[in-house]
């Protein structure tokens, strides 16, 4: 497991080449991150598979079924709380719903929490990824949003997830983090 050094607090983060990703060098484009926006993956999963392969099956699905160069997300948060490098954070994301990810870092919970509940270990890195993302980007927490707020008709990132953003919660741990 190799470190990205951000700013504020050295976050174990799972490298692509870990996961097994493929070499991807055309489609992207380039931004620079102002937001931070959070999601599910939208399907339900409960680890049959391991992440790693998990992660290699949404990069193919993203590649086949989407017009898309590589998995949506920048980072991704497993059941166990671990978190994986998606997309190069340099590169724009990419979505299907109306709204512009140009300059959001997107986080995404793997699994769906419409019906899925999130655990304590998930919540805590989901804050820990937030708090160093609004440190190395200078973005203020109070603006933190959730997909289903730039686009109302999405159900992401599932009502059990979103709870803890609509009740302050997750803003108020990533606030500690930052202090
Ligand atoms: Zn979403």
């Amino acid at each position: 497991m190799s470190k990205i050094e951000f700013e504020f607090a050295p976050l174990n983060i799972h490298p692509r080449e870990e996961w097994g990703s493929l070499n991807i060098e055309s489609g992207y484009s380039q931004h620079e991150i102002k937001y931070v926006t959070l999601h599910h993956s939208g399907v339900v999963y409960k680890g049959d598979k391991p992440t790693p392969e998990h992660l290699r099956n949404l990069q193919n699905w993203s590649r086949s079924e989407r017009p898309w160069p590589d998995i949506p997300y920048h980072f991704l948060i497993d059941l166990q709380g671990e978190i994986w490098e998606g997309r190069p954070l340099q590169y724009k994301g990419d979505t299907y719903t109306e709204y512009d990810p140009t300059s959001h870092a997107l986080i995404s919970v793997l699994g769906n929490y419409e019906e899925q509940e999130i655990s304590p270990g998930q919540l805590e890195s989901i804050a820990d990824l937030m708090a160093a993302l609004c440190k190395t980007f200078s973005v203020n927490p109070d603006e933190i949003r959730s997909h289903k707020d730039y686009v109302p008709s999405t159900l992401c990132p599932g009502k059990n997830l979103y709870a803890h953003l609509q009740n302050g919660s997750l803003i108020a741990e990533v606030k500690k983090r930052l202090r």
